[in-house]
């Protein structure tokens, strides 16, 4: 919620959170740092630690300039556990969470949670309700058992739950894993449920620059659904399975799968664009320079003269340093490194792929993580994918909702209902209309005349 211009939650200025919690986080994992790692035990998962951060500092925490708070950190020494399972060093939990400013992201969802994205991509941190903080501590030695048998998982990744008190007020949040890398640009992103009621994004989730979609606009935009290949396919439908019953033993619904697309053609179409783009602003430049100040507008130039002009460019373009893009390649080499080295098991691919031992691709144009795919057009795909949003229990509240919303509406699309009913609509659109098998890639596919 923005007011006069400064974004708040619960009346509180994002900024004062932001600040306040990589204080917290800070101390959290300093004063972790002197207890000796251990066996995870049964009442690790139950407890928790409160912190108070007067401004003018204490003996444990230093001064600051934000107002008077308080940082509760939960289950502290499972969480430990976890990022250590997913091989998150403390010092690279520490670097991401606290050494540059968070980002706030807009967030489409309806629930009014806001996001906060670390500066290196790695981590998000949402703001919870008191229920789904509630759930999660209690799902917390589940959700470890499930991790310890099966570390290959599309589920969230959570690496810390929190408090922040501030003027007798809760803000809880959660620490998880990034699905979408921003250094690489996703042409669409969808939040998939199974469900076609209402899942059309807004109008004003259109209008924005980066928008999700849902379920009935990836209908449309993908009538034939995303080709994969043969064992991508099918690791993918089997981790999706897994999970799903994982999800329905603790009545957990409404949850998402995310799908960033980056469509690598249109990448490197864009990319040749933006360089014959440059190029001929260059080129404007010397002939302008040459021209003397009193030169044309180059705009007016005849289509021929156009033509001519980009002929030159192709070639000027091909000559290395000489696209604007260099620098940010070599900086997006230098992230995906780091978030290689940082989570471990994370990525989408590796997500899926537990028993195959698949040669990961060296490309250097090839973004690594993501998951190889087709468009029915065939054009070159990577997905990133996650499911999200998986701390609201039916068991919980959606008892009411359901008998509601089921008078209301067909039973069937009301994407609010029983857990295993969700799990397995779920699972059905996925395999069938959203992803589609096909021989392997060299071989052309025409899904038109299938
Ligand atoms: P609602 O309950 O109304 O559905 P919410 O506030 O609980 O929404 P989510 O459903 O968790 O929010 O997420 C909303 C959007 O935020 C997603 O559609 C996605 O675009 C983005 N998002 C959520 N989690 C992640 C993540 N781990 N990585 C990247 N983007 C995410
Ligand atoms: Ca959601
Ligand atoms: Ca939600």
């Amino acid at each position: 919620v923005a007011e006069g211009g400064e974004v708040t939650y619960k009346k509180i200025q994002s900024k004062q959170i932001m600040g306040s919690i990589q204080l917290g986080i800070q101390h959290t994992v300093g004063s972790l740092a002197s207890k000796p790692k251990r066996d995870l035990l049964m009442n690790d998962f139950w407890e928790m630690e409160t912190i108070s951060f007067p401004p003018d500092g204490s003996s444990i925490t230093p001064a600051h300039h934000y107002s008077d708070f308080r940082f509760k950190v939960y289950a502290p020494i499972a969480f430990r556990y976890f990022r250590d399972l997913f091989g998150i060093a403390p010092d690279d939990f520490l670097m991401s969470m606290c050494a540059s400013p968070l980002r706030e992201l807009s967030n489409p969802g309806a629930s009014g949670s806001i996001f906060y994205l670390t500066d290196d991509d790695e981590f998000i941190i949402k703001t919870v309700q008191k229920k789904e903080c509630e759930f999660l501590q209690k799902l917390l030695p589940g959700y470890y058992m499930n991790l310890s048998q099966n570390p290959r998982t599309l589920l969230p990744k959570f690496f810390g739950l929190y408090c922040f008190h501030y003027n007798s007020k809760n803000v809880r949040l959660v620490a998880m894993n990034n699905l979408l890398p921003s250094d690489i640009k996703m042409h669409a992103k969808y939040d998939l449920k199974g469900s076609s009621f209402r899942r059309k994004a807004s109008k004003a989730e259109r209008q924005k620059a980066s928008p999700t979609f849902k379920d009935l606009d990836f209908a449309e935009h993908h009538p034939n659904g995303i080709f994969l290949e043969t064992d991508k396919y099918n690791a993918l439908m089997r981790t999706i399975q897994r999970d799903c019953m994982v999800l329905e033993s603790f009545q957990i619904m409404d949850y998402s799968l995310l799908v960033g697309i980056h469509n690598l053609d249109l990448a490197a179409k864009e990319k040749r664009e933006e360089r014959i783009l440059n190029a001929r602003a260059k080129l404007q430049r010397k002939e302008s320079a040459a021209q003397g100040p009193s030169s044309l507008n180059p705009d007016d130039d005849a289509p021929e003269a156009d033509q001519n002009q980009l002929h030159t460019v192709a070639s000027y373009a091909s000559i290395p340093g000489t696209s604007a893009g260099t620098g940010g390649a070599a900086l997006n080499r230098t992230r995906s490194m780091n978030r290689q080295r940082l989570v471990a098991h994370s990525t989408a691919l590796e997500s899926i792929t537990a028993d195959m031992d698949m040669p990961l691709e060296e490309d250097e144009d090839v973004p690594s993580g993501g998951i190889p795919a087709r468009s029915e057009n065939d054009e070159r795909l990577i997905l990133y994918i996650g499911i999200i949003d998986i701390l609201q229990s039916y068991r919980l509240e959606k008892k009411l909702e359901h008998t509601f919303k089921s008078i209301l509406y067909n039973g069937d699309t009301v994407s609010v209902c029983r857990p295993s009913f969700y799990a397995k609509r779920f699972q059905d659109a996925m395999a069938k209309q959203v992803f589609k098998k096909t021989p392997t890639f060299p071989l052309k596919h025409s899904p038109s005349k299938r």
